[in-house]
Protein backbone atom coordinates (compact mmCIF):
# COMPACT_ATOMS: atom_id res chain seq x y z
CA UNK A 1 0.00 0.00 0.00
CA UNK A 2 1.59 3.52 -0.85
CA UNK A 3 1.30 6.32 1.02
CA UNK A 4 1.61 9.70 0.59
CA UNK A 5 0.92 12.30 3.79
CA UNK A 6 -2.95 12.34 3.98
CA UNK A 7 -3.13 8.29 4.16
CA UNK A 8 -2.81 5.35 1.11
CA UNK A 9 -3.10 6.30 -2.08
CA UNK A 10 -2.94 3.40 -4.40
CA UNK A 11 -1.01 5.20 -6.30
CA UNK A 12 -3.14 7.74 -7.26
CA UNK A 13 -1.32 11.96 -7.27
CA UNK A 14 -4.05 14.12 -6.35
CA UNK A 15 -3.88 17.43 -4.72
CA UNK A 16 -5.24 17.33 -0.80
CA UNK A 17 -7.98 19.91 -2.25
CA UNK A 18 -9.36 17.64 -4.86
CA UNK A 19 -9.48 14.62 -2.74
CA UNK A 20 -11.99 16.86 -0.17
CA UNK A 21 -13.56 17.48 -2.95
CA UNK A 22 -14.81 13.96 -3.73
CA UNK A 23 -15.77 13.60 -0.66
CA UNK A 24 -17.70 16.19 -0.14
CA UNK A 25 -19.60 15.60 -3.47
CA UNK A 26 -20.26 12.04 -2.44
CA UNK A 27 -21.15 13.04 1.32
CA UNK A 28 -23.52 15.94 -0.28
CA UNK A 29 -24.90 12.82 -2.76
CA UNK A 30 -25.20 10.33 0.15
CA UNK A 31 -27.30 12.19 1.89
CA UNK A 32 -29.61 13.60 -0.51
CA UNK A 33 -30.91 10.12 -2.52
CA UNK A 34 -33.25 9.64 -5.02
CA UNK A 35 -34.99 6.98 -6.98
CA UNK A 36 -34.50 5.74 -11.06
CA UNK A 37 -36.00 8.33 -13.04
CA UNK A 38 -36.31 11.16 -10.29
CA UNK A 39 -32.81 12.30 -10.07
CA UNK A 40 -33.79 15.83 -10.28
CA UNK A 41 -31.63 17.68 -7.47
CA UNK A 42 -28.62 14.99 -8.19
CA UNK A 43 -28.82 15.90 -11.94
CA UNK A 44 -28.87 19.54 -11.06
CA UNK A 45 -25.80 19.33 -8.40
CA UNK A 46 -23.85 17.23 -10.67
CA UNK A 47 -24.26 20.34 -13.97
CA UNK A 48 -24.19 23.02 -11.46
CA UNK A 49 -20.32 21.20 -10.35
CA UNK A 50 -19.01 20.61 -13.67
CA UNK A 51 -20.03 24.65 -14.64
CA UNK A 52 -17.04 25.25 -12.84
CA UNK A 53 -14.66 23.62 -15.45
CA UNK A 54 -14.43 26.35 -18.40
CA UNK A 55 -13.00 23.99 -20.95
CA UNK A 56 -16.47 21.41 -20.47
CA UNK A 57 -19.36 21.76 -22.45
CA UNK A 58 -22.73 20.53 -20.35
CA UNK A 59 -26.04 19.63 -21.39
CA UNK A 60 -28.98 18.23 -19.16
CA UNK A 61 -32.32 16.62 -19.37
CA UNK A 62 -30.64 13.79 -21.28
CA UNK A 63 -33.05 11.44 -22.25
CA UNK A 64 -34.91 12.16 -18.88
CA UNK A 65 -32.53 13.51 -15.55
CA UNK A 66 -29.27 12.83 -17.66
CA UNK A 67 -26.21 14.78 -17.70
CA UNK A 68 -23.97 15.03 -20.33
CA UNK A 69 -20.59 16.74 -20.53
CA UNK A 70 -17.99 16.56 -23.29
CA UNK A 71 -14.52 17.76 -22.80
CA UNK A 72 -11.96 18.49 -25.43
CA UNK A 73 -11.62 19.00 -29.07
CA UNK A 74 -11.13 17.90 -32.35
CA UNK A 75 -12.86 15.61 -34.74
CA UNK A 76 -11.54 12.07 -33.66
CA UNK A 77 -13.30 9.51 -31.66
CA UNK A 78 -15.06 10.51 -28.73
CA UNK A 79 -14.38 8.37 -25.23
CA UNK A 80 -16.74 7.88 -22.62
CA UNK A 81 -17.13 7.73 -19.00
CA UNK A 82 -20.26 6.85 -17.45
CA UNK A 83 -21.38 7.09 -13.56
CA UNK A 84 -24.87 5.71 -12.52
CA UNK A 85 -26.41 8.32 -10.07
CA UNK A 86 -29.75 6.66 -8.99
CA UNK A 87 -30.47 5.31 -5.20
CA UNK A 88 -32.71 2.18 -3.48
CA UNK A 89 -36.30 2.17 -1.83
CA UNK A 90 -33.98 0.94 1.10
CA UNK A 91 -34.49 2.95 4.79
CA UNK A 92 -30.86 3.98 5.94
CA UNK A 93 -29.93 3.08 9.89
CA UNK A 94 -29.09 6.33 11.57
CA UNK A 95 -25.00 6.58 12.38
CA UNK A 96 -22.85 8.61 9.97
CA UNK A 97 -23.41 12.07 10.26
CA UNK A 98 -24.00 12.23 5.88
CA UNK A 99 -26.49 9.67 6.71
CA UNK A 100 -29.47 10.08 4.15
CA UNK A 101 -32.09 12.52 4.76
CA UNK A 102 -34.68 10.78 3.10
CA UNK A 103 -36.57 8.24 4.77
CA UNK A 104 -36.78 4.75 2.69
CA UNK A 105 -34.08 6.39 -0.15
CA UNK A 106 -30.29 5.51 0.04
CA UNK A 107 -27.47 5.07 -2.08
CA UNK A 108 -26.84 1.54 -1.15
CA UNK A 109 -25.30 0.57 -4.58
CA UNK A 110 -22.38 2.95 -4.50
CA UNK A 111 -23.63 5.68 -7.10
CA UNK A 112 -23.03 8.48 -5.42
CA UNK A 113 -19.34 7.11 -5.29
CA UNK A 114 -19.47 6.87 -8.96
CA UNK A 115 -20.76 10.07 -9.52
CA UNK A 116 -18.30 11.73 -7.49
CA UNK A 117 -15.28 9.90 -9.35
CA UNK A 118 -16.39 11.08 -12.40
CA UNK A 119 -16.90 14.46 -11.22
CA UNK A 120 -13.50 13.99 -9.91
CA UNK A 121 -12.40 12.73 -13.60
CA UNK A 122 -13.99 15.54 -15.25
CA UNK A 123 -11.73 17.86 -13.10
CA UNK A 124 -8.95 16.40 -14.19
CA UNK A 125 -9.71 16.44 -17.60
CA UNK A 126 -10.70 19.60 -17.53
CA UNK A 127 -6.88 20.53 -16.71
CA UNK A 128 -4.93 18.34 -19.29
CA UNK A 129 -7.39 19.92 -21.50
CA UNK A 130 -6.67 23.84 -20.63
CA UNK A 131 -2.48 22.95 -20.78
CA UNK A 132 -2.92 20.79 -24.50
CA UNK A 133 -2.52 17.55 -22.85
CA UNK A 134 -6.03 16.06 -23.52
CA UNK A 135 -5.67 14.76 -26.85
CA UNK A 136 -9.12 14.17 -28.64
CA UNK A 137 -12.59 14.36 -26.85
CA UNK A 138 -13.84 12.82 -23.93
CA UNK A 139 -17.69 12.33 -22.88
CA UNK A 140 -19.19 12.15 -19.51
CA UNK A 141 -22.20 10.75 -18.88
CA UNK A 142 -23.97 10.84 -15.64
CA UNK A 143 -27.11 8.46 -16.05
CA UNK A 144 -30.51 8.27 -14.57
CA UNK A 145 -32.33 5.10 -13.31
CA UNK A 146 -29.39 1.86 -13.45
CA UNK A 147 -31.57 0.20 -10.89
CA UNK A 148 -34.84 -0.40 -12.02
CA UNK A 149 -36.77 0.11 -15.33
CA UNK A 150 -39.82 2.08 -16.38
CA UNK A 151 -42.86 0.53 -17.72
CA UNK A 152 -41.67 -0.40 -20.62
CA UNK A 153 -38.71 -2.35 -19.03
CA UNK A 154 -36.38 -0.18 -20.19
CA UNK A 155 -33.66 1.02 -18.02
CA UNK A 156 -31.48 4.79 -18.10
CA UNK A 157 -28.60 3.58 -20.29
CA UNK A 158 -31.44 2.63 -22.71
CA UNK A 159 -32.82 5.94 -22.97
CA UNK A 160 -29.33 7.69 -23.09
CA UNK A 161 -28.50 5.53 -26.00
CA UNK A 162 -31.92 6.39 -27.86
CA UNK A 163 -31.00 10.06 -26.96
CA UNK A 164 -27.52 9.81 -29.37
CA UNK A 165 -24.84 9.33 -26.41
CA UNK A 166 -22.61 6.68 -28.32
CA UNK A 167 -22.51 9.10 -31.48
CA UNK A 168 -18.89 9.13 -32.32
CA UNK A 169 -17.82 7.28 -29.40
CA UNK A 170 -15.46 4.82 -30.19
CA UNK A 171 -14.87 3.18 -26.60
CA UNK A 172 -16.79 3.68 -23.13
CA UNK A 173 -15.49 2.48 -19.67
CA UNK A 174 -17.72 2.54 -16.59
CA UNK A 175 -16.26 1.69 -13.02
CA UNK A 176 -18.92 0.28 -10.05
CA UNK A 177 -17.83 -0.52 -6.02
CA UNK A 178 -17.66 -3.75 -4.88
CA UNK A 179 -17.83 -3.21 -0.79
CA UNK A 180 -17.15 -7.04 -0.69
CA UNK A 181 -12.98 -6.20 -1.68
CA UNK A 182 -11.11 -4.38 0.71
CA UNK A 183 -9.35 -0.72 -0.87
CA UNK A 184 -6.72 -1.23 -3.16
CA UNK A 185 -7.84 -4.62 -4.68
CA UNK A 186 -10.01 -4.31 -8.00
CA UNK A 187 -11.86 -6.93 -10.32
CA UNK A 188 -11.29 -7.12 -14.29
CA UNK A 189 -12.38 -9.41 -16.86
CA UNK A 190 -12.55 -9.64 -20.70
CA UNK A 191 -15.32 -11.41 -22.21
CA UNK A 192 -19.09 -11.98 -20.89
CA UNK A 193 -18.62 -10.50 -16.83
CA UNK A 194 -22.33 -10.17 -15.45
CA UNK A 195 -25.51 -11.89 -16.27
CA UNK A 196 -28.65 -10.94 -18.07
CA UNK A 197 -31.48 -10.12 -16.30
CA UNK A 198 -34.89 -10.95 -17.43
CA UNK A 199 -38.02 -10.97 -14.87
CA UNK A 200 -41.14 -13.12 -15.31
CA UNK A 201 -45.01 -13.39 -13.93
CA UNK A 202 -46.07 -16.23 -14.11
CA UNK A 203 -49.93 -17.85 -13.32
CA UNK A 204 -50.93 -21.31 -12.34
CA UNK A 205 -54.60 -21.31 -12.53
CA UNK A 206 -56.67 -24.12 -11.60
CA UNK A 207 -60.73 -23.84 -10.41
CA UNK A 208 -61.57 -22.85 -6.95
CA UNK A 209 -63.47 -24.27 -4.26
CA UNK A 210 -64.43 -25.88 -0.78
CA UNK A 211 -61.26 -27.06 1.00
CA UNK A 212 -62.83 -29.11 2.55
CA UNK A 213 -63.55 -30.87 -1.27
CA UNK A 214 -60.33 -30.88 -2.98
CA UNK A 215 -62.05 -33.20 -5.65
CA UNK A 216 -64.69 -30.86 -6.70
CA UNK A 217 -62.12 -27.65 -7.14
CA UNK A 218 -58.83 -28.13 -9.38
CA UNK A 219 -56.16 -26.91 -6.53
CA UNK A 220 -53.30 -24.25 -8.19
CA UNK A 221 -51.16 -25.03 -4.94
CA UNK A 222 -51.21 -28.86 -5.77
CA UNK A 223 -50.61 -27.49 -9.09
CA UNK A 224 -47.53 -24.99 -8.40
CA UNK A 225 -45.68 -27.92 -6.56
CA UNK A 226 -44.89 -29.91 -9.42
CA UNK A 227 -44.58 -26.75 -12.02
CA UNK A 228 -42.04 -25.48 -8.89
CA UNK A 229 -39.92 -28.81 -8.98
CA UNK A 230 -39.61 -28.89 -12.85
CA UNK A 231 -38.43 -24.89 -12.97
CA UNK A 232 -36.05 -25.73 -9.87
CA UNK A 233 -34.11 -28.37 -11.55
CA UNK A 234 -33.71 -26.65 -15.15
CA UNK A 235 -30.08 -25.57 -14.51
CA UNK A 236 -29.30 -29.04 -13.24
CA UNK A 237 -30.79 -30.78 -15.85
CA UNK A 238 -31.11 -28.54 -18.93
CA UNK A 239 -28.39 -26.30 -18.75
CA UNK A 240 -24.37 -27.53 -19.36
CA UNK A 241 -22.91 -27.56 -15.98
CA UNK A 242 -19.89 -25.27 -18.01
CA UNK A 243 -22.22 -22.47 -18.19
CA UNK A 244 -23.39 -20.10 -15.79
CA UNK A 245 -27.29 -20.08 -14.73
CA UNK A 246 -29.87 -18.57 -12.43
CA UNK A 247 -33.91 -19.26 -12.13
CA UNK A 248 -35.00 -18.07 -8.72
CA UNK A 249 -38.95 -17.43 -7.88
CA UNK A 250 -38.76 -13.99 -5.81
CA UNK A 251 -42.22 -14.23 -5.31
CA UNK A 252 -45.46 -16.37 -4.90
CA UNK A 253 -48.59 -15.78 -3.81
CA UNK A 254 -52.29 -16.70 -3.66
CA UNK A 255 -55.23 -17.80 -1.73
CA UNK A 256 -57.08 -15.82 0.70
CA UNK A 257 -58.08 -18.17 3.59
CA UNK A 258 -57.33 -21.98 5.09
CA UNK A 259 -60.91 -22.90 4.21
CA UNK A 260 -60.85 -21.34 0.38
CA UNK A 261 -59.08 -23.58 -2.86
CA UNK A 262 -58.00 -20.37 -4.78
CA UNK A 263 -58.60 -20.24 -7.78
CA UNK A 264 -55.13 -19.34 -9.06
CA UNK A 265 -51.57 -18.75 -7.41
CA UNK A 266 -48.64 -16.69 -8.91
CA UNK A 267 -45.06 -16.73 -9.11
CA UNK A 268 -42.36 -14.33 -10.00
CA UNK A 269 -38.76 -14.73 -11.01
CA UNK A 270 -35.75 -13.77 -12.34
CA UNK A 271 -33.70 -15.71 -14.95
CA UNK A 272 -29.48 -14.79 -15.06
CA UNK A 273 -27.14 -16.11 -17.69
CA UNK A 274 -23.73 -14.91 -19.28
CA UNK A 275 -24.67 -16.71 -22.53
CA UNK A 276 -27.10 -15.06 -25.06
CA UNK A 277 -27.83 -18.36 -26.52
CA UNK A 278 -28.42 -19.74 -23.35
CA UNK A 279 -31.12 -16.66 -22.20
CA UNK A 280 -33.34 -17.82 -25.16
CA UNK A 281 -32.99 -21.49 -23.93
CA UNK A 282 -34.06 -20.47 -20.72
CA UNK A 283 -37.14 -18.95 -21.00
CA UNK A 284 -38.39 -21.86 -23.39
CA UNK A 285 -37.49 -23.82 -20.49
CA UNK A 286 -39.37 -22.22 -18.34
CA UNK A 287 -42.47 -22.11 -20.90
CA UNK A 288 -42.11 -25.90 -20.82
CA UNK A 289 -41.77 -26.22 -16.87
CA UNK A 290 -45.85 -24.26 -16.51
CA UNK A 291 -46.62 -26.63 -19.28
CA UNK A 292 -46.73 -29.19 -16.05
CA UNK A 293 -49.63 -27.26 -15.05
CA UNK A 294 -52.22 -27.60 -17.90
CA UNK A 295 -50.82 -31.46 -17.81
CA UNK A 296 -52.84 -31.74 -14.77
CA UNK A 297 -55.66 -30.05 -16.02
CA UNK A 298 -54.75 -26.80 -15.22
CA UNK A 299 -53.64 -23.84 -17.25
CA UNK A 300 -50.85 -21.41 -17.13
CA UNK A 301 -50.13 -17.48 -18.52
CA UNK A 302 -46.34 -16.82 -18.38
CA UNK A 303 -45.13 -13.18 -19.23
CA UNK A 304 -41.30 -12.55 -19.59
CA UNK A 305 -39.83 -9.41 -19.45
CA UNK A 306 -36.20 -8.87 -21.29
CA UNK A 307 -34.01 -6.88 -19.15
CA UNK A 308 -30.62 -5.68 -19.46
CA UNK A 309 -28.37 -8.46 -21.39
CA UNK A 310 -25.09 -9.92 -20.30
CA UNK A 311 -22.33 -7.27 -20.33
CA UNK A 312 -19.26 -8.32 -22.05
CA UNK A 313 -16.07 -6.37 -21.67
CA UNK A 314 -14.25 -6.22 -24.87
CA UNK A 315 -10.66 -7.15 -24.99
CA UNK A 316 -9.27 -3.81 -26.21
CA UNK A 317 -11.25 -1.75 -24.09
CA UNK A 318 -9.85 -4.12 -20.93
CA UNK A 319 -6.82 -3.65 -21.59
CA UNK A 320 -6.65 0.06 -22.04
CA UNK A 321 -8.38 0.19 -18.35
CA UNK A 322 -5.60 -2.36 -17.45
CA UNK A 323 -3.07 -0.70 -18.56
CA UNK A 324 -4.01 3.32 -17.32
CA UNK A 325 -4.41 1.10 -13.68
CA UNK A 326 -0.99 0.24 -13.86
CA UNK A 327 0.41 3.45 -15.06
CA UNK A 328 -1.57 5.20 -12.53
CA UNK A 329 -0.84 2.89 -9.26
CA UNK A 330 1.00 -0.12 -9.10
CA UNK A 331 0.28 -0.78 -5.87
CA UNK A 332 -3.53 -1.97 -6.27
CA UNK A 333 -4.02 -5.73 -6.35
CA UNK A 334 -5.81 -6.67 -9.85
CA UNK A 335 -8.06 -9.72 -9.48
CA UNK A 336 -9.27 -11.46 -13.02
CA UNK A 337 -12.69 -13.10 -12.47
CA UNK A 338 -15.76 -12.51 -13.52
CA UNK A 339 -18.17 -10.26 -11.35
CA UNK A 340 -20.80 -12.86 -10.55
CA UNK A 341 -24.67 -13.48 -11.47
CA UNK A 342 -25.92 -9.51 -10.92
CA UNK A 343 -26.70 -7.55 -14.20
CA UNK A 344 -25.54 -4.07 -15.29
CA UNK A 345 -27.39 -1.84 -17.32
CA UNK A 346 -24.23 -0.49 -19.13
CA UNK A 347 -24.38 -3.93 -21.10
CA UNK A 348 -26.68 -1.84 -23.39
CA UNK A 349 -23.41 0.36 -24.42
CA UNK A 350 -21.39 -2.84 -24.62
CA UNK A 351 -23.69 -3.96 -26.91
CA UNK A 352 -23.19 -0.91 -29.13
CA UNK A 353 -19.56 0.35 -28.94
CA UNK A 354 -16.49 -1.59 -27.50
CA UNK A 355 -16.71 -0.98 -23.70
CA UNK A 356 -15.53 -2.29 -20.71
CA UNK A 357 -16.76 -2.24 -17.15
CA UNK A 358 -14.44 -2.69 -13.73
CA UNK A 359 -15.07 -3.29 -9.88
CA UNK A 360 -13.25 -1.33 -7.49
CA UNK A 361 -12.85 -2.89 -3.77
CA UNK A 362 -14.61 -0.34 -1.08
CA UNK A 363 -14.79 -1.91 1.56
CA UNK A 364 -14.72 -0.88 5.11
CA UNK A 365 -12.82 -2.99 7.20
CA UNK A 366 -14.54 -4.71 9.90
CA UNK A 367 -17.93 -4.70 8.11
CA UNK A 368 -19.10 -7.67 5.85
CA UNK A 369 -21.87 -5.85 3.88
CA UNK A 370 -22.90 -6.18 0.47
CA UNK A 371 -24.52 -3.71 -3.03
CA UNK A 372 -28.55 -2.93 -1.62
CA UNK A 373 -27.86 -3.89 1.85
CA UNK A 374 -29.00 -0.94 4.11
CA UNK A 375 -25.59 -1.75 5.92
CA UNK A 376 -23.73 -0.95 2.56
CA UNK A 377 -20.73 1.26 3.29
CA UNK A 378 -18.13 2.82 1.36
CA UNK A 379 -14.23 3.18 2.16
CA UNK A 380 -13.85 7.14 0.77
CA UNK A 381 -10.35 6.53 0.41
CA UNK A 382 -11.01 4.77 -2.77
CA UNK A 383 -12.72 7.87 -4.64
CA UNK A 384 -9.13 9.45 -5.75
CA UNK A 385 -7.84 5.86 -7.33
CA UNK A 386 -11.70 5.73 -8.76
CA UNK A 387 -11.29 9.19 -9.88
CA UNK A 388 -7.72 9.12 -11.66
CA UNK A 389 -8.16 5.71 -13.26
CA UNK A 390 -11.04 6.96 -15.21
CA UNK A 391 -9.42 10.63 -16.63
CA UNK A 392 -6.00 8.21 -17.07
CA UNK A 393 -8.30 5.67 -19.08
CA UNK A 394 -9.92 8.15 -20.85
CA UNK A 395 -6.72 9.40 -21.81
CA UNK A 396 -4.77 6.06 -23.00
CA UNK A 397 -7.42 5.78 -24.92
CA UNK A 398 -7.79 8.86 -26.74
CA UNK A 399 -4.02 7.89 -27.16
CA UNK A 400 -4.33 4.61 -28.98
CA UNK A 401 -7.43 5.22 -30.66
CA UNK A 402 -5.46 8.54 -32.34
CA UNK A 403 -2.63 6.42 -33.27
CA UNK A 404 -4.74 3.12 -34.21
CA UNK A 405 -2.46 0.93 -31.88
CA UNK A 406 -5.30 -0.81 -29.90
CA UNK A 407 -4.27 -4.10 -28.52
CA UNK A 408 -6.31 -6.89 -27.67
CA UNK A 409 -6.72 -8.63 -24.30
CA UNK A 410 -6.76 -12.47 -24.63
CA UNK A 411 -10.41 -12.86 -25.13
CA UNK A 412 -10.06 -16.96 -24.59
CA UNK A 413 -12.42 -17.66 -22.14
CA UNK A 414 -15.21 -14.96 -23.53
CA UNK A 415 -18.44 -16.69 -22.26
CA UNK A 416 -17.19 -19.20 -20.12
CA UNK A 417 -16.34 -17.58 -16.63
CA UNK A 418 -13.61 -19.61 -15.08
CA UNK A 419 -13.86 -19.28 -11.41
ZN1 LIG B 1 -27.39 -1.67 -7.76
ZN1 LIG C 1 -24.98 -0.20 -9.13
Amino acid sequence: MATDGDGPSWGSRMTPGAREALVRDRRHLHAHPELAFHEFETAAYIAERLHQWSSVRVRTEVGGTGVVADVGEGSGPVVLLRADMDALPIDEPAGAEFVSKIPGRMHACGHDGHVAMLLGAAAQLDAWQRAGALGGRVRLVFQPAEESPDDEGRTGAYHLIQAGILEEVAMAFALHMNPEAPPGTVDLWTGYAMASCDVFEGTVMGRGGHAGYPDRALDPVWLLGPVLTVLHSIVSRRVSPLDSAVITVGRVAGGTAPNVTPTEVTLDGTLRTYSPVLRQQLAEELERAFQVARALGGDYRLHIRRGEPPLRNDGRANQVLADALAALSPHVRVRRQPFGMGAEDFAYVAEQVPAALAFVGCGVEGQATTLHSPAFALDERVLPLGAAWLAETARTALARLRTGVVTDEADGEEGRPVW
